[in-house]
């Protein structure tokens, strides 16, 4: 990452980036609607505050960053030359704290998928379709349960 920005200004920048929908989360969102899927963005009271989720069926999903939740391998996690420590200790826990809401929503039931920033950059309509795939697969056999209870 070009380091143009002073530390006191890229910690302003960051956080700005951080608590904002991000372009790449509008366009997901925006895919997923016009196929018609309804959602709620950033409930506040499911675990993580997932990006988006559909309660009826209980999926959660969340657009990840590479940078700040820490993409394994990934180009786009690199971490900046300046205030090393201060970054790796701060994107450490955003990996560690994501890790932990994962678990404790599939714990309670929840289907939980992480959508890359560079997968959506550089595979947008493939990796939505696989999304889709697996939401419709949710759905169907929620109402197949349904269906049955009901008999
Ligand atoms: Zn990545």
């Amino acid at each position: 990452m070009a380091d143009c920005f002073s530390t006191q200004k890229r910690r302003e920048v960051m956080s700005k980036i951080g608590s904002k929908d991000t372009q790449i989360e509008i366009k997901v969102r925006l895919w997923l609607y016009h196929r018609g899927i309804r959602y709620r963005k950033n409930c506040k009271t499911i675990i993580g505050k997932p990006d988006i989720t559909i309660k009826k069926y209980k999926i959660a999903i969340f657009v990840h960053g590479c940078f700040w939740h820490g993409h394994e391998n990934c180009k786009y996690y690199r971490l900046p030359k300046s205030n090393l420590e201060y970054w790796k200790e701060k994107l450490e826990k955003n990996i560690k704290r994501d890790k932990e809401n994962i678990e404790k929503l599939e714990q309670m039931g929840w289907n939980v998928f992480v959508l890359w920033e560079c997968q959506l950059k550089s595979e947008f309509e493939p990796t939505m379709i696989e999304l889709l795939k697996k939401i419709n697969a949710i759905r169907n056999s929620k109402e197949n349960q349904a269906h049955l209870l009901s008999k």
